[in-house]
């Protein structure tokens, strides 16, 4: 686990936040813009509750317990998130952690040791737990568990964090992390103080771009809807701000040219399906705003195209293909065949930017 740290256009609201200790609540949901820093947050939040000299509030970074902290080992620090992300952040180093153990009830096929990771919180995940809360803290001090993301949990697992938070055991404190907290179970959230993290201010963001040595830092920003922590994610990925294929379907879908989805299949498959999918949404909404007279939030530099596009498209088709992207994020980010999905994907697009033509 890297060095917790807040982002600059976050202590001001930290400082303030555990500065407030006699009256923390037991369990926070921390929510905002995704890409704006939450876990970061609620990381570094975590670390100075548990530090034993904070300055200002804020984990000192030096004593044992920040280096435990640091090392991804303190025992009274528990992060629950889905096990396809703990192998993502390089869980299988981290010390009691448990976010990667194999489930009892799967079965000891060889097959099933090969199962892909999963995106889910579980509930076993939330119940050993349990016994975590049934020792005693390092020094008496705090017990955290950051839960990321909020929107992983089962409607099992959603409940069973529920009965932990009805009878919340003592000294502990409960960090979720969410984009949107109304997909979560409304119980689970009347169980939770609200904590809304800011996203900073263009230059702000600009300025912490810059400094993070990113070329172009305004195309990455647009790109990532304002959000910086996204932004850096975007441009420290492999290719350019807006992909190649983008601009292509692009100019193909105003120009009336006839599309070779399955060529482009093969091209847009050859990315991860998350992240072309993900530029397949953001596209979706410029598309949207771009329909109703709005400016494009994500990709600007395409506006023209954009703006060619949907003379010829009909609103309420594209405000159902936005919908059915982002339904398909959540359901389909690891599809059977990916190139079939994908030209599925570009179909879908294909139809609803030319329904007012072929109508
Ligand atoms: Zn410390």
């Amino acid at each position: 686990m890297s060095h917790a740290a807040f982002f600059p256009w976050q202590t001001a609201l930290a400082v303030n936040w555990l500065g407030a200790r006699e009256r923390f609540a037991h369990a926070w949901l921390i929510h905002g813009l995704a890409g704006v820093g939450k876990r970061e947050f609620a990381l570094a939040a975590a670390a100075a509750l548990l530090c034993e000299s904070p300055v200002n509030g804020l984990a000192c970074g030096k004593c044992l317990a920040c280096g435990w902290v640091s090392h991804g080992n303190h025992p009274d620090l528990k992060r629950i998130r889905p096990e396809a992300l703990a192998l993502e952040e390089g869980a299988d180093e981290a010390v009691g952690d448990d976010a990667i153990e194999i489930s009892n009830d799967a079965p000891t096929s060889g097959a099933a040791t090969k199962r892909a990771p999963s995106k889910d919180i579980r509930v076993d995940q939330i119940r050993s737990m349990e016994s975590w809360f049934n020792h005693a803290t390092h020094r008496g001090g705090w017990r955290v568990a950051v839960i990321y993301p909020a929107e992983a949990l089962t409607t099992i697992s959603g409940n069973s964090l529920l009965k932990v938070l009805e009878e919340p055991p003592a000294s502990t404190v409960f960090l979720l992390v969410a984009d949107a907290p109304d997909r979560l179970l409304p119980t689970l959230l009347s169980r939770c103080r609200r904590l809304a993290l800011p996203t900073p201010s263009h230059t702000d963001a600009m300025r912490w771009l810059e400094g993070q040595g990113i070329q172009s830092p305004d195309q990455w920003l647009a790109a990532a809807g304002g959000a910086p922590v996204l932004a850096r994610r975007l441009a420290q990925s492999d290719g350019p701000a807006c992909p190649a294929w983008l601009d292509g379907l692009l100019q193909s879908l105003h120009s009336g040219r006839a599309l070779d989805l399955g060529a482009l299949a093969d091209i847009v498959a050859k990315t991860p399906t998350p992240q072309w999918l993900d530029a397949l949404s953001r596209v979706a909404v410029d598309l949207n705003l771009v329909v109703h007279g709005l400016a494009p939030r994500y990709f600007p530099g395409l506006g023209k195209s954009i703006a060619d596009v949907v003379r010829h498209c009909d609103a309420k088709k594209l405000s159902e293909l936005s919908k059915w992207l982002a339904e398909q994020s959540r359901l389909a980010t690891h599809p059977l065949n990916a190139k079939l999905f994908a030209q599925s994907a570009l179909q879908r697009m294909a139809t609803s930017c030319q329904s007012a033509r072929t109508v």
